[in-house]
């Protein structure tokens, strides 16, 4: 596969390879991000809305403490909205704007027990008109709540989608548009777990470990970043320190 490759074709190559990889049986259930490791041992699209609210702005780690400390205590709705907001406060500290979230999920909580009688809605529509709810958050309730094939995108996934060449786009809502434009169905419900456990282990933001990644022969970041960069090093260092005209024949090679 070279850098001519579409997308469309790149797609499926990389879903594929990245599955092998981090979801070799090829159920979400075995994931390793905080959403799927919550849902992977209750599957309760309310624990998913929740935890997806504190993982906003904060790490994966930090939000799947934060969650199992909350819903050690406060697992529902009712229990949540009738909580001491100090309580709520204390054990979802681990999260960035840990005050904040707190009033948040109350205030969510309350809405679904005055409007969906405690239930979670289903569809895109009614979630993104909750509070507290963009994109990324219904779609992240709608993969990991309901199994519905949709495309959370986070920072990790409009980076790596970049990188690859799939979408050339500046925010993760244009990214997530573009993905679903290009990438087939069949790929939605895993796309969101792959490229963050990829994202994280890899194509990390700083320093991405290139020489460790399958991509190199097409991905545009490769090919317009790393490799010079990579190439310029080499020189800068062979200027520095000639060596022998073996070496430099070696060197050459
Ligand atoms: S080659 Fe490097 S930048 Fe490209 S996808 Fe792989 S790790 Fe990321």
């Amino acid at each position: 596969m070279t850098t001519s490759a579409p997308a469309r074709e790149r797609i499926p190559f990389i879903m594929r390879d990245l599955a092998a990889r981090y979801l070799p049986a090829g159920d979400l259930h075995e994931g390793e991000t905080a959403l799927a490791k919550i849902v992977a041992e209750r599957e309760d699209p309310f624990l998913v809305l929740i935890s997806t609210i504190l993982s906003q702005r904060t790490r994966d780690e930090m939000t799947e403490r934060a969650s199992r400390q909350l819903f050690a205590k406060y697992d529902t709705p009712e229990a949540i909205a009738n909580a001491d907001p100090a309580n709520l406060v204390r054990l979802i500290q681990p999260v960035g704007f840990y005050r904040q979230k707190a009033l948040q999920i109350q205030n969510v909580s309350r809405v679904l027990l005055d409007q969906y009688r405690g239930t979670v809605p289903g569809t895109y529509e009614e979630l993104i008109a909750l509070p507290q709810v963009g994109p990324k958050t219904a779609n992240c309730v709608l993969v990991y709540g309901f199994g519905e094939p949709r495309i959370p995108t986070d920072t990790h996934v409009h980076r790596v989608s970049n990188r690859l060449g799939l979408v050339r786009t500046k925010t993760p809502e244009k990214t997530e548009q573009r993905l679903m434009k290009t990438v087939p169905k069949e790929f939605w419900l895993h796309i969101n777990e792959l490229f963050i456990r990829f994202g994280k282990d890899i194509c990390r933001p700083i320093g991405p470990r290139c020489e460790a990644c399958s991509f190199t022969s097409f991905c545009r970041y490769y090919r317009t970043v790393f490799a010079p960069k990579r190439r310029r090093l080499d020189q800068d260092r062979r200027k520095r320190s000639p060596g022998t005209k073996a070496s430099r024949s070696m060197a050459s090679k």
